[in-house]
């Protein structure tokens, strides 16, 4: 059976049906910001390999750290044990995050360290003596992730709660901010949610929203006034207030954390993708000590979870070692280079007829299209293009590796603009 046979007939890929037939694209290896298909072809990465692989593929430094790990150990369980890699990633992540949060649960992707951040504020609501605080705020349009408790918080329309109606706790959404980043939010704005926490705050545990850019679920960015005005009414109301940055963190829009455009400090906040950049799965739940120690004050004395691959060793090297890479460099203006180029390089999008809006914001660029893309189509004339752009919807978007240069990032926009311009 030839390699295509066996993926086609035995492999699931996220979001597809195992019998459609449709090809996928074999890569034989990647390097910066190139993938190479069996082939032989190269493709520019678009997409950083779904917005973690910052420093691009193969790249020497992190490949040594974790050949230099992999010689002591590549993983040992964490239930009673500790190890290097994880203090100094933690040492690391306190300096970097708002200094308020003390407390680091590691577990192993996005969606679990939401549920994880999820658990957490319901602990800490039934340490407190109030239980009924178990239900969560989020917002239309959001994305958390694809575990249960993660899809009742993701949008109710576009997520899966039609077909999982019986199986997920219902949620109090609110609608998307409308406000945009830049702008400043009114009350008019801020209403929907103000609303929504005077009427259940006495069963709300937190309010959960991913700050400034809403990713998979719209690639929308809003107002850091709304995020201001959010932080201070969780607080006037009593609810947790969790942010989701495991898209945004770790430089994607201009700043280390996307909290830090409003300068808003979470009680939970949650990071994943990014944080090895894009080598190992690894994501973090970090939390305030005022929180922690309530559930250790809780029944039953401790936070329950606990993750097989809790803190693996190798992943804890490529989080560091990938953090440590960001900062060695001047990552703020590289990121103002991407923005420019991006901006530039998709503003001819904004004359297609087919095409509603254009939005930049950082290393982000989002093309929306009036009406859905068919995605097998145009990711097909995209790598005919060279390139390697995956749209869902009707949003063609480019995150790409911050190690673009700006040739790199040209011939990428420009294969956008020619695709779309044949939509
Ligand atoms: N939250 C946000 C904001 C995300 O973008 C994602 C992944 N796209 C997740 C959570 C879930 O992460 P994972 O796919 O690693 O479970």
């Amino acid at each position: 059976m030839s390699n295509q046979a066996i993926d086609q007939q035995h492999i699931w890929h996220p979001y597809s049906a195992m019998h459609s037939g449709q090809p996928v694209y074999m890569v034989e290896s990647a390097h910066g910001v190139r993938l190479t298909l069996d082939d032989g072809r190269e493709l520019i990465d678009g997409m950083a390999s779904w917005w973690c692989v910052i420093h691009g593929y193969n790249q020497p430094q992190m490949n040594a750290a974790l050949q230099a790990q992999l010689q002591k150990m590549s993983h040992v369980m964490f239930g009673g044990l500790t190890h290097e890699p994880a203090i100094r990633l933690t040492e690391q992540l306190l300096a970097i995050t708002p200094t308020a949060l003390q407390s680091v649960f590691y577990s192993d992707s996005g969606s679990v360290a939401v549920e994880v951040a999820m658990k957490m504020a319901l602990q800490y609501w039934q340490a407190k003596a109030r239980p009924g605080k178990h239900r969560f705020i989020a917002l239309r349009s959001a994305y958390h992730g694809d575990t249960f408790a993660t899809m009742s918080v993701c949008d109710p329309v576009t997520g899966m709660h039609s077909l999982f109606k019986d199986n997920l706790p219902l949620q109090i959404f609110v609608e998307q901010p409308r406000c945009r980043f830049g702008a400043t939010c009114s009350d008019a704005d801020i209403a929907p949610l103000e609303e929504a926490l005077r009427a259940h705050a006495d069963e709300c545990a937190a309010l959960i929203m991913e700050p400034i850019v809403q990713g998979a679920g719209g690639m929308w960015f809003y107002s850091a006034e709304y995020l201001q005005r959010a932080r201070q009414l969780c607080e006037r109301y009593g609810v947790l207030l969790i942010l989701d940055e495991i898209a945004t963190g770790f430089g994607r829009t201009g700043k280390l954390f996307a909290c830090e455009h409003a300068d808003v400090t979470p009680d939970i906040l949650c990071i994943g993708k990014s944080l090895t950049g894009g080598y190992m799965t690894l994501a973090a739940t970090l939390t305030t000590e005022h929180i922690s120690q309530a559930i250790d004050d809780g029944e039953p004395g401790v936070f329950m979870h606990g993750p097989t691959f809790m803190a693996n060793p190798l992943a804890c090297t490529a989080a560091l070692t990938s953090i440590r890479l960001l900062l060695a460099t001047d990552w703020q203006e590289n990121i103002r280079r991407i923005e420019a180029g991006l901006a530039q390089g998709l503003a001819p999008c904004r004359k297609l007829d087919q095409v509603a809006e254009v939005r930049v914001l950082g290393a982000i660029g989002v093309v929306e299209m009036k009406q859905p893309v068919n995605m097998q189509a145009i990711t097909a004339a995209f790598v005919e293009n060279g390139v390697w752009v995956r749209p869902f919807g009707k949003l063609v978007y480019l995150m790409p590796p911050f190690v673009i240069n700006d040739d790199d990032l040209a011939t990428l926009t420009a294969a956008v603009v020619s695709v779309l311009t044949r939509q």
